[in-house]
């Protein structure tokens, strides 16, 4: 029989495209979900795997609309087509829980349709510094969505607290020191009762203490859970009540303590994380803390301990292993199509 062979001829280079595409295709909108928490109030939480991309969310006022966090260009871009959908008020201010571009690029898209980019005064040296030059090189470098953008730098700057609406519902937005960043900035709505933290609280384990003041960030988490709020929107993660918000808070005291007892008895890092049990937070996230490797090294790093990071991988040396992987698979699928092929002549 001779079909099994013309099948060959014409399968090899299919099964190669899918292979690669299988491989190298990341999804091109990831799923987000629009969780309304009352009235004109919506969250648009990220369930991408197995790191969620940043939530975002707005607010519905008696005559515009103020977004929180416009997240990357081509996010503020679905987020703006989202808040279209929902209302026809005009978005008059776009708040930015700090300068990471994942939460903050999107906002020239806000800008250019007029809104009022509003973040914390501590984090303008940020926005102006190294933010603006690492928004520069996702333009040049091409990155999806940033083609031909402008950075845009935010136009209102606040100290400790701002009132963008005094009811209806009521919005502030309040600035309690340095915590993940010099310049967090969170979304408080007291009559609803919820809160949009931004990265100073993530719900899984996917926090970042690279710009963090690991110790002030504890006291900034006991200003957030004295407010009392009953529902937070996390800065990536699921939205939650207040359990998981101070199990962010303990996780980050707890491992602060764990260190600072380490440096104190001349421990090595390395040791220290063999050693590392926190059975709660593993039970949070799913991920036993010792693999949080980066939590660790700038626990030490921040508290004037050395730390020899992993090297990251370069974008070309993931891209070059993708297409490696994809042709391995190709070859891998190829090869069971051959045999199954051959077996069937031979049978
Ligand atoms: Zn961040």
């Amino acid at each position: 029989m001779s079909a099994p062979r013309r099948d060959r001829s014409r399968s090899g280079p299919w099964l190669l495209t899918v292979g690669l595409a299988i491989v190298s295709c990341t999804p091109a909108d990831p799923p987000r979900v629009e969780q309304r928490l009352a009235p004109g109030v919506v969250a648009v939480e990220s369930q991408r795997r197995p790191v969620p991309a940043a939530n975002q969310g707005w607010v519905e006022l008696a005559d515009s609309v103020v977004a929180f966090d416009p997240g990357t260009p081509n996010e503020a871009r679905d987020l703006l087509q989202r808040i279209q959908s929902a209302s026809n008020k005009p978005v008059r201010w776009v708040v930015i829980s700090h300068q990471h571009g994942d939460h903050a690029d999107g906002a020239t898209i806000f800008a250019a349709g007029g809104a009022e980019i509003v973040a914390a005064a501590a984090s303008r040296a940020e926005f102006e510094g190294w933010a603006a030059d690492a928004f520069a090189r996702s333009v040049q470098d091409e990155r999806r969505g940033y083609a031909g953008l402008q950075w845009a730098l935010p136009s209102l700057y606040f100290d400790e607290r701002l009132v963008l609406s005094e009811s209806d519902p009521r919005v502030e937005v309040l600035h309690f020191g340095h915590g993940h960043t010099p310049g967090d900035a969170v979304m408080w709505l007291p009559e609803q009762r919820i809160l949009f933290a931004g990265d100073l609280y993530d719900n899984g384990a996917f926090n970042n203490l690279a710009n963090a003041d690991v110790d002030h960030w504890v006291v900034v988490l006991d200003a957030l859970i004295a407010l009392e709020p009953s529902t937070i929107v996390p800065g990536h993660g699921r939205v939650s009540g207040p359990r998981e918000l101070g199990l962010q808070r303990r996780y980050l005291a707890e491992l602060g303590e764990r260190v600072r007892e380490a440096i104190a008895a001349h421990q090595s890092p390395a040791q220290f994380r063999r050693e590392l049990r926190l059975p709660f937070f593993e039970e949070w996230t799913g991920v036993p803390a010792a693999d949080r490797e980066y939590d660790i090294g700038f626990s030490f790093a921040k508290r004037g301990v050395p730390y020899e990071f992993p090297q990251p991988m370069s974008t070309r040396r993931k891209a070059a292993l993708a297409a490696v992987s994809g042709l391995a698979l190709a070859g891998a699928g190829f090869a069971l199509h051959w045999w199954k092929s051959a077996a069937r002549t031979e049978g």
